[in-house]
């Protein structure tokens, strides 16, 4: 398990490798002994909030504990800047940065947005190559180079000559997050070429050699080396078919799934040197209209453009945008479902009086988004005199919010009480 120290909390480290409890990587944590680990993602009633969101504490038993030897990694980062201080560097990042034709075609095709739209929004291609270059223009129209110091996802590198400033993170689309002052406090990367990684359980040991070409379906294939009970095959494993194996008495032996990883990533550099990482407190994304964009300066109160006393809330920045373009209401789009509470002051800050939900339509199947969502009306209950309703509709139509109104559906909404 690779573990990251996390400043100021003695004893507990983040996940850098897969959660013992939601499976995904970072953001969640763990304390020295391996034995509670504060998820932020697998809902649970006993919780707490902090800075970072709403933390649930899970206790490992013996058999879930990771049996992998522990790395540590040296951190030599940085304590975040503000957000006024990210604005400025992130504006003049995005001045550096184009739009490669590959994504452009991607926003357009898969994502049904106009030019217009995606050059109002400010997505930009983080470029796989000659990235200390754009540092250095970066920097060029900032007035120092010490600017960088505390920008999750700038980082110092060590050259033959001496170190620069360079930029971290997988090559892919990226996607500003904006406060409700309008200012870029950070950016999230839809990687190109999510790597393929092996979900392994029970008595099973496996690695990829290589990838092969997808099957007719377009399902992503590798070639695989197992090892179970001292005998090792070469075989091929196609995405998401999960292969689990029983003994003849009908007890687990174990189970292998081939999966993509993670697609979204924060754009940030906590684990390398000067670099800063992005959370405490993580970003939320603000959005508006995209006709009102032209005419929001920075530190602007959203309510001197557009009615804020109803705001609706979905997970995602995409979503978002393409929420607030095809309902003209103002969005937020949250890093998670379960961290609305990072929205609660900016709620409060643009006279919100009316919050609608609306999360992807699998809510009603999905377990874990159903916990999130009662906890949230109870949080906002407690916390504020707001209305708040939750915006459904049929999965059929579509799963998110902007996969239905691009079908041409407007939500149906409910207030909940
Ligand atoms: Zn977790």
């Amino acid at each position: 398990m690779k573990l990251r120290r996390i400043r100021n909390q003695t004893g507990w480290y983040e996940v850098m490798s897969h959660c013992p409890i939601c499976g995904q990587k970072g953001w969640c944590a763990i304390n020295h002994d391996q034995t509670i680990v504060h998820c932020m993602r697998v809902p649970n009633d006993d919780f707490f909030d902090s800075i970072i969101g709403r933390q649930y504490r899970h206790y490992l038993d013996e058999s879930k504990r990771p049996q992998t030897p522990i790395e540590i990694e040296q951190v030599d980062s940085v304590p975040k800047k503000s957000c006024s201080h990210l604005n400025r560097v992130y504006s003049a990042l995005s001045q550096e940065l184009s739009l490669s034709s590959f994504h452009m075609e991607h926003l357009i095709n898969k994502r049904h947005l106009n030019d217009k739209t995606i050059y109002a929004r400010g997505y930009k291609t983080m470029p796989g190559a000659e990235r200390h270059k754009i540092a250095k223009r970066v920097i060029s129209r900032l007035s120092d180079q010490s600017d960088l110091l505390g920008v999750p996802g700038f980082f110092v590198q060590e050259g033959k000559y001496g170190p620069y400033w360079s930029m971290t993170g997988q090559s892919g689309l990226m996607f500003p997050f904006r406060t409700i002052k309008n200012e870029i406090s950070g950016w999230q990367i839809r990687v190109d070429n999510p790597p393929l990684e092996l979900k392994l359980k029970g008595a099973i040991k496996a690695e990829i050699v290589h990838e092969i070409e997808p099957d007719e379906m377009e399902k992503r294939r590798a070639l695989c080396k197992i090892n179970v009970q001292d005998k090792c095959l070469d075989v091929v494993l196609t995405e998401k078919d999960k292969k689990i194996c029983h003994s003849k008495s009908g007890n687990f032996v174990f189970s292998i799934e081939l999966k993509q990883s993670q697609r979204y990533w924060w754009w940030s550099s906590g684990s390398k040197l000067n670099g800063a990482s992005i959370g405490s407190p993580i970003p939320y994304h603000f959005a508006l209209p995209s006709p009102c964009l032209p005419y929001w300066e920075i530190n602007q109160s959203p309510d001197a453009l557009i009615d804020c006393s109803e705001v609706w809330v979905t997970e995602g920045a995409l979503k978002a945008d393409k929420g607030a373009d095809a309902l003209l209401k103002p969005f937020f789009g949250l890093p998670g479902v379960g961290a609305y509470q990072l929205i609660l002051e900016p709620l409060k800050q643009i006279g919100c009086k009316h919050v609608v939900l609306a999360f992807d339509a699998d809510i009603v199947t999905n377990e874990e988004v159903q916990k999130a969502l009662e906890l949230c009306a109870q949080f906002f209950a407690e916390h504020t005199d707001m209305s708040l309703s939750l915006a459904m509709w049929d999965l059929s139509q579509g799963k998110g919010i902007d996969d239905l109104t691009d079908a041409g559906f407007l939500p149906q909404v409910t207030r909940l009480v």
